[in-house]
């Protein structure tokens, strides 16, 4: 039986003062939460006071990005040491944005994936296509490439320790959610390249998120498809209300 994981990616808002004050709001009704696995992830700036207010906290810390290198001349960059100093435990990977304003490829998150899984941090590795190429036909090619090159030379063993999100780029920050159907076939598509890649155990063990305007009204019915396992909510998360009823909607 898969958790759910609900992941909040707060993107670049929130001053350290408004994290906090975030964090607590989710912190009053899901501290002790077992049942669904709920995950914040702040700005790098407001990882420490995060950090610190989820203390003894059942939530999750995760970030939003992180350097392919260990250490040294790379300006800018934020290495796995100096996130795992601060409790972080996953790692949003090759969101769209990352890929279509910084260039990121599927060889660099790969990248990225191994060098967060080389060093105990998981990796929420983000999919999915364009609106133009969902017209054209071509969303079980494109995320098909991006699954494939993204998560390239992962084991069975690792992928325990991986998340992958299907992100219709279409459906991110523009208030158009998939249907649960097209949502369930694309997650169903995902789990048989997985299957085919590194068998059967891994994957029916890996948890695939949603993402694209998920909130309150839509969470129910997209969580209660099986192979959606969990959301990753951008917009829905920068509001303690919000994102709680979306962990609740996944219980
Ligand atoms: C996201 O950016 O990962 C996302 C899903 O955003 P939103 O929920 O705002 O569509």
């Amino acid at each position: 039986m898969r958790k759910k994981i609900i992941a909040g990616n707060w993107k670049m808002n929130k001053t350290v003062a408004e994290a906090v004050t975030l964090v607590q709001g989710i912190q009053a009704e899901l501290a002790g939460c077992l049942d669904v696995e709920a995950v914040v992830c702040p700005p790098f700036t407001a990882l420490k006071s995060v950090s610190d207010a989820l203390a003894d906290s059942q939530i999750k810390l995760g970030c939003q990005n992180m350097s392919d290198q260990d250490n040294g001349a790379y300006t800018g960059e934020i290495s796995h040491t100096m996130l795992r100093e601060l409790f972080v435990k996953y790692v949003i990977l090759g969101h769209s944005e990352r890929r279509s304003y910084y260039g990121e490829t599927d060889k660099i998150v790969n990248r990225k994936v191994k060098k967060a899984l080389a060093n105990t941090l998981r990796p929420i590795v983000c999919v999915g296509e364009t609106l133009e190429q969902r017209e054209a036909g071509r969303t079980e090619q494109v995320v098909e490439e991006q699954v494939r090159g993204s998560l390239a030379d992962i084991t069975a063993a690792q992928f325990e320790d991986v998340v992958v999100a299907y992100e219709p780029v279409w459906a991110i920050g523009t208030g158009k959610t998939a249907t649960t159907e097209q949502a369930q076939e694309v997650h169903a598509f995902i789990r048989s390249i997985i299957r085919d890649m590194v068998g059967e155990k891994a994957a029916k063990g890996l948890r695939i998120q949603y993402g694209g305007s998920m909130k309150p009204s839509n969470a129910k019915e997209l969580l209660s498809q099986p192979d959606i396992d969990g959301g990753l909510i951008g917009g829905a998360a920068l509001e303690a209300r919000s994102f709680i009823d979306i962990v609740k909607a996944g219980m």
